[in-house]
């Protein structure tokens, strides 16, 4: 599983295109401080894993190193670069790239919730002419955006006119602890729903690479 779509539209992915380390590397971090080293995960480096993680140790899971390719909505990405800290991104540029970008369209819309500051309510029935409102939006937008490139304009101009539903896409580059803050915060209840698709999804993927460590990382750090 090294791809997902998040947004389940074809258009949206997370790709893990590498990662280094593995639970045995968290594990040996952790066991130089004693001149000591595993060779084989046994369950007394499964206790350390969990020892370390509950003591907020988090330095010996920051040396397993995720790369990861994601393509998400402007709106979302807007959300997911503030998380800095250990985070290296590359993204792709406007300025260079002028082909018509991807536009994300809800398959569902939610109410707003008047009764909380953030977030939303209940799906909404019969929407199908509201989010009409939405693919309407996204081609007046790409056609705005051809006519302004055709003229003559500038792509890193003519781009203003494109909406926030807008595919980018970046590399990305953190550790497991880095990863275990961004998805605690990314997939709790107050997280935007489409940001904790994305969130959701590097969660599922990490399951696989360090079993153990992401068991007691996730919704820790
Ligand atoms: C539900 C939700 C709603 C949000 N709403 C908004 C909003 O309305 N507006 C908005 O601007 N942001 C908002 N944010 C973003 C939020 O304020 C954080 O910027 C974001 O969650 C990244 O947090 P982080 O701990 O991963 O930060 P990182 O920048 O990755 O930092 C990691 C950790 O390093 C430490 N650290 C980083 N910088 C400093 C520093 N300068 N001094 C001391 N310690 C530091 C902190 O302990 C921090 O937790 C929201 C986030 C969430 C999850």
């Amino acid at each position: 599983m090294n791809t997902l779509d998040p947004m389940q539209d074809g258009k949206s992915f997370v790709t893990l295109i590498s990662s280094m380390g593995d639970d045995l590397t968290v594990v040996n971090a952790a066991r130089v401080s004693m001149d000591k080293r595993s060779t084989q995960l046994c369950d007394r480096d499964i206790s350390l894993i969990r020892y370390l993680a509950e003591h907020d140790h988090w330095t010996p899971f920051s040396h397993v190193m995720l790369t990861f390719h994601i393509k998400m909505p402007l709106f979302v990405a807007r959300q997911w670069f503030k998380h800095t800290v250990g985070f290296t991104r590359n993204e792709v540029s406007r300025r260079y790239v002028d082909t018509p970008p991807d536009i994300w369209i809800p398959h569902v819309l939610r109410r707003r919730a008047y009764t909380i500051k953030q977030g939303s309510g209940a799906e909404m029935d019969d929407a199908q002419e509201l989010l009409h409102t939405f693919s309407s939006n996204a081609d007046q937008s790409l056609e705005d955006y051809e006519y302004l490139l055709e003229m003559g304009v500038c792509p890193e101009q003519a781009r203003s006119v494109l909406p926030q539903g807008m595919y980018t896409e970046f590399y990305e580059t953190a550790s497991l602890s880095g990863y275990a803050r961004l998805c605690k915060l990314r997939i709790e209840g107050h997280a935007q729903e489409e940001a904790r698709l994305y969130a959701s999804a590097i969660d599922s993927m990490l399951v696989s690479v360090v079993p153990e460590s992401w068991s007691v990382l996730r919704g820790r750090s």
